[in-house]
């Protein structure tokens, strides 16, 4: 096992990483960004070591930074967490190429599930069922895109290949608006990922977003750990998550979990991923892989007693998994609330300095938070500033829990979004369970918000 490993993430995620490394006897050494300089698992580092100004693409965003820290501390592996570099292959290869261990899959497989033509490619090949649409990218050919939109069937959805975080998507109606839509898409890819091409899927029009959590070894084994519900979205970013999915026949979602495990053995995955779904009329449509942890990735602990960070690190480091698929069993309800630092009617990011910070507690309650009292949230990256994550025997027992450790969390200084938790844990259609993925929007409009 690793001695030493880097954290290079910030905020919750670096907290989550730093305590499955003390679990297992690791010291960890942490960097972070000069707007970071107070957070508590600065402090509580091993070691910890500033490198650059607030902006990411100076600190967390820094590759040459991040691996002289690793040089200069000694440490063997580095864990990406999510978002920043955890995507990135060029990245991955660079870990590697230093001779550190990257804490995910290899760089090949990042690229090819982090371009959403090569990924869907892939899973097609693997017998994963995919959105129908354009075979690969579009072509420059108004007329051959316009063809390719008849075959599918409007209304269509115009994605970029590069895209992500619910960014680079149009979805198209009528034929009139298509050739518009392709192009102006087109020129926001190329500026926003570096990357123009895009693609062509059937839009669904009320699909859940159901996804299949996986954990895979470099000896090619691989399991599924059930699925999450991630249908509360607004502008395709997700607020609650929760396993299992509600309403769904197991046999439907051990059908694709398997599927899941199968092309994960195939294209020789390794580490944990993401495979996330659309749900419609009882059939799955692949639409992304995600090749990290996912800020999700708790209520699938919950129920199924995995600590799927440790896992991640003990793959990295050359172990075999510990379980077979037969052993993993689920085990009651899971429900996680994200908290972000927002208006909770208007959404506007609301950092600033916490001037009371308490923490829900009592069974079932998980809280992953990195702030306190007197924690500044600094305002130059992601508003979310922590998880609250309720278990329960059943979805009834996990929701009754996260209400009253909604009622007891005690955030000033701030706006957050509890609040509107707090409306959507008695909203009796989000209650009855298999909400879509629109149903957050249309309840936010029909609350006049
Ligand atoms: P990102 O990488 O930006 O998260 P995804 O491909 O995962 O992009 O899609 C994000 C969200 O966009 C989905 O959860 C869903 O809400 C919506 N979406 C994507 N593709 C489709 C589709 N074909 N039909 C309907 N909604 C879609």
């Amino acid at each position: 096992m690793f001695k030493k490993v880097l954290i290079a993430n910030r905020g919750e995620i670096a907290l989550r990483i730093q305590r499955a490394c003390r679990e297992m006897g690791i010291k960890s050494v942490v960097v972070y960004s000069e707007a970071d300089r107070e957070a508590k698992y600065v402090k509580l580092a091993d070691e910890a070591v500033c490198i650059g100004p607030a902006a990411s693409a100076q600190s967390y965003l820094n590759m040459p930074a991040i691996i002289s820290t690793a040089e200069v501390t000694d440490a063997e592996a580095i864990h990406p967490g999510y978002g920043f570099l955890s995507e990135n292959a060029d990245f991955a290869e660079r870990v590697e190429r230093s001779g550190f261990v990257f804490i995910g899959p290899t760089p090949e497989c990042i690229r090819i599930m982090g371009d959403k033509v090569s990924a869907k490619q892939a899973m097609i090949k693997s017998g994963v069922p995919c959105v129908p649409g354009s075979e690969g990218a579009l072509p420059d050919d108004p007329k051959e895109i316009i063809r390719i939109a008849r075959t599918v069937g409007y209304p269509v959805i115009i994605k970029a290949a590069g895209g992500g975080g619910g960014r680079g998507m149009r979805v198209v109606h009528t034929e009139a608006a298509l050739i518009h839509a392709v192009q102006t898409t087109r020129a926001e890819a190329g500026a926003a990922f570096g990357n123009p091409q895009v693609y062509m899927e059937k839009f669904l029009e009320h699909p859940r977003h159901i996804e299949i959590q996986i954990l895979a070894d470099t000896f090619r084994n691989a399991v599924w750990l059930g699925e999450r519900d991630c249908s509360m979205q607004r502008r395709h970013q997700k607020i609650i998550e929760e396993a299992p999915a509600p309403g769904i026949p197991r046999r439907t979602i051990e059908r694709i979990g398997e599927r899941c495990a199968a092309a994960c053995k195939k294209i020789g995955y390794r580490g944990a991923g993401t495979f996330e779904f659309l749900y419609e009329n009882g059939e799955f449509y692949f639409i992304e892989m995600n090749t990290r942890v996912q800020v999700e990735h708790p209520v699938t602990e919950l129920v199924t007693g995995i600590d799927i960070v440790q896992q991640q690190i003990r793959i990295a480091a050359g172990e075999k998994l510990p379980f077979t698929q037969r052993q993993i069993e689920l085990r009651g309800h899971a429900i996680e609330c994200r908290i972000n630092a927002e208006d909770p009617v208007k959404f506007v990011p609301s950092p600033g300095r916490i001037t009371l910070w308490h923490a829900p507690g009592g069974p079932g309650v998980r809280v992953d938070s990195h702030v306190y009292t007197n924690y500044f949230v600094p305002p130059n990256y992601d508003s979310m500033i922590g998880k609250i994550i309720c278990h329960g025997d059943t979805r009834e027992q996990a929701m009754a829990r996260m209400r009253i450790a909604l009622m007891e969390t005690v955030v000033e200084g701030i706006q957050t979004n509890i609040p509107l938790h707090r409306e959507l844990m008695v909203d009796s259609k989000f209650m009855a369970g298999g909400t879509t993925i629109h149903y957050l929007e249309q309840w936010m409009s029909q609350h006049k918000r």
